[in-house]
């Protein structure tokens, strides 16, 4: 189901999209995020971590794969699957958990989330984040799955 979709001008923009959207969430939701490389879906999260009240700084979690933001009204797990070869690899890393409604403690965004769909147990959202024609614009589109 189709929520929004919404354009973008600049970052600024997006990270406000970002923040709104976060009044939405509640504790064990997953979020999705696609789009190309520099898309804009970490400064989605960046925006996401200042509507949680979250403080803390946002940063790509490329080479860590996983970054934990608290501070906020919950935890927030922003993982990197770029890196990720397969679904096995994220289950020997214990990222099972965090996949799982049920036991997720907070809220859990993915970028390059292909690897670990297969995961996913239950209902998610999915934001993507497309480049429009002029260098800094964005189309952003979120939609509810079961
Ligand atoms: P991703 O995580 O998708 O690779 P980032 O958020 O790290 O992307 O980077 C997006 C880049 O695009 C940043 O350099 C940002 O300044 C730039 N940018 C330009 N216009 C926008 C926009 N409308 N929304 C988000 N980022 C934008
Ligand atoms: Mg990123």
């Amino acid at each position: 189901m189709k929520l929004l979709s919404v354009k973008t001008k600049n970052e600024k923009e997006t990270m406000l999209v970002g923040e709104k959207f976060a009044s939405v969430i509640n504790k064990g939701d997953i979020i999705l995020l696609s789009g190309d490389l520099g898309a804009g879906k970490t400064h989605f999260v960046k925006g996401f971590a200042v509507g949680m009240g979250c403080k803390s700084m946002v940063t790509s979690p490329t080479f860590t794969i996983l970054n934990v933001y608290e501070g906020g009204k919950m935890p927030i797990y922003h993982f990197d699957m770029y890196r990720l070869s397969s679904k096995e690899e994220a289950e020997e890393l214990g990222f099972e958990e965090y996949f799982d409604h049920n036991l997720l403690d907070g809220v859990c965004l993915v970028e390059w989330p292909e690897q670990v769909s297969g995961l996913l147990n239950g209902e998610h959202y999915n934001v993507t984040i497309k480049k429009g024609d002029g260098e800094n614009e964005r189309e952003i589109i979120v939609e509810k799955k079961k």
